[in-house]
This record gives structure tokens, C-alpha cells and sequence, in this order.
């Protein structure tokens, strides 16, 4: 599943990259499934996107956030926004090439491209709004730029076990499985220590760690899961490399599940919080939050 490294890395492509969606204008829209859109029927859907331009290109945790000047420059700027979900793809191709079978949404350009929406899966979801807010409303800040002192203020306000808290997208938006996980290794905490017992310097590697694994993870353009992201070159250290050794000090990586999540550490660089043993597959429930 992208997360927040793999989209940044595809809106910057998509905005810097050689075939730029930048300044391109639609001049065809097909729905090849009517079920990727949200709240916007398909006729509705192709007529406000026909003829517009793309002008901007960003992004708020997992979601992407593409701003379009409508046809006459009279009319306000809209914005398409898109959430890759689980196996979503964002593909820009030759407008001669043939659909792809998983392609759902599919916008033919000016400059002789297709920017395709391709979706094994099914789970991703494109809206069509007159602000970003409409759909991001609920999210919290955006984890690649969160500062410290929000950070911790945000943190104060709840006691909740770290990697749910992480995963919660109300909290902070963006992080997903691998990078809560990477994120707490970088800091050596543990995945069930509650968030209330973090000392004020606790907080600052906490948030520190989050900080450096995404821009990291940014600059290596994600990581390749699965094969998944084929261009990533971010190197995980505890994701799904349960039974190997751990990287710093070579103890044998867990796995554990928290809240239905798998979730891997190092039990001799994280140690469990008081009153808890390490290891072991204990199933936690997880309270309300917003994972999407
Ligand atoms: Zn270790």
C-alpha cells in the first residue's frame, strides 16, 4: 500500500518529471468503472473536467490533490483528488497505448498522453471538489511537515499505544504500516508504549524519527514492497523482516500483531513499556480512528 513517501514520489514526478500533467488540458475523459468515483456522478464528472488545464500539484498525507482551471478562465479552479488505496497506480503513457485491464479512470491529454488510473484492487477512490478540504477535512496535519512543537501537542492530547496513534490518519496523516514501524526502530520505542508515558524528550525522538524516516524514504523514492514500487530504494530495517537479524544489534526481528496490523521490532532496541512481555502475538483492539 503507498504510503506517504511513494505518493510524494509520484506527485513529484507527475509535476517535475519529463512528461509533466502541468499546464496539460483534457480532452477526453473515460470511466472504464464507474465505482473509482466519489460523490460526483459520470456524466457530471466528464463534463466539468473536459477542456480543463492542470495548474498545480500536491498533496496531503496519502492523498493527492490536483488543481484545475475549468475551460474559460472565468470559473473557478477545482480539484481532483485522488487516494491510491491499496494498489492503486497512477500511470502516464502514450496516448496510443491500449488500456490496461485494471484501468478505471483514464484522462486523455493535449500533449499526446493518457494520465491512467489503474486499480487491481478496486479500493482507490477519485472525488472531484471545489476545495481539498471537502475530502481531507478530517485529517490531521501532514507528517512529511509537522513540526515539533505540534507534534507534541497533538501527542499530549491522547494515551494511546504508539503504532495505532501513528496509523491513525486524524492524528497525523500519511503514515502507514511500514513507515510506523520504521519510524519507531529509528526511536527505539516500543510499539504498545503508550503515548502518554513519553517523556518530553521521548516526544522529540519520536517526532524526529517520523521526520528523517519520510524525507529519507522521500529522497529514495519510497520503497520497493513486494515489488510493488519498483523505483523505491529505501532499505526497511524491521518491516516484514521478522526472523532476521536486527541491523544494529543483530537480535532476531518480531512479529507481532497490534489492532489486526502486523507490526515488527527489535526487541532489544525497542524494549516493552512496564508491565508487558515482549514477545508473543497478543491481538489488541483497537479504539475509533480514521485508517485510510
Ligand atoms: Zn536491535
Amino acid at each position: 500500500m503507498p504510503e506517504l513517501p511513494e505518493v510524494e514520489s509520484i506527485a513529484q514526478a507527475l509535476r517535475d518529471g519529463k512528461l509533466s500533467l502541468l499546464a496539460s488540458c483534457v480532452q477526453r475523459v473515460d470511466v472504464l468503472w464507474d465505482g473509482v468515483l466519489s460523490g460526483i456522478s459520470v456524466v457530471d464528472f466528464k463534463r466539468r473536467l473536459d477542456r480543463a488545464v492542470f495548474r498545480s500539484i500536491d498533496r496531503h498525507g496519502k492523498y493527492l490533490l490536483f488543481g484545475l482551471d475549468p475551460a474559460g478562465s472565468s470559473v473557478k479552479r477545482f480539484f481532483l483528488v485522488i487516494h491510491l488505496r491499496m494498489t492503486g497506480r497512477l500511470v502516464m503513457s502514450a496516448a496510443t497505448d491500449g488500456h490496461d485491464r485494471y484501468n478505471r479512470l483514464s484522462l486523455l491529454l493535449d500533449n499526446g498522453t493518457c494520465l491512467r488510473f489503474d486499480d487491481p484492487r478496486k479500493f482507490g477512490r477519485v472525488w472531484l471538489v471545489d476545495e481539498p478540504s471537502q475530502v481531507t477535512a478530517n485529517l490531521g496535519p501532514d507528517a512529511l511537515t509537522i513540526g515539533n512543537e505540534e507534534f507534541a501537542v497533538r501527542l499530549a492530547a491522547h494515551q494511546r499505544q504508539l503504532k495505532p496513534l501513528l496509523l491513525d490518519q486524524s492524528f497525523l496523516a500519511g503514515i502507514g504500516n511500514i513507515y510506523a514501524d520504521e519510524s519507531l526502530f529509528r526511536c527505539g520505542l516500543h510499539p504498545l508504549t503508550n503515548s502518554g508515558d513519553l517523556s518530553s524528550s521521548d516526544v522529540r525522538r519520536l517526532h524526529g524519527a517520523v521526520a528523517a524516516v519520510l524525507k529519507e524514504a522521500v529522497a529514495s523514492q519510497g520503497a520497493n514492497i513486494d515489488g510493488v514500487f519498483k523505483a523505491g530504494r529505501f532499505i526497511v530495517n524491521v518491516y516484514g523482516r521478522q526472523g532476521q537479524p536486527c541491523p544494529v544489534c543483530a537480535t532476531v526481528i518480531v512479529k507481532t500483531r497490534v489492532g489486526q496490523r502486523g507490526t515488527h521490532f527489535c526487541p532489544n532496541c525497542q524494549p516493552a513499556p512496564p508491565g508487558r512481555r515482549n514477545q508473543g502475538s497478543r491481538c489488541l483492539t483497537l479504539p475509533t480512528m480514521v485508517v485510510t
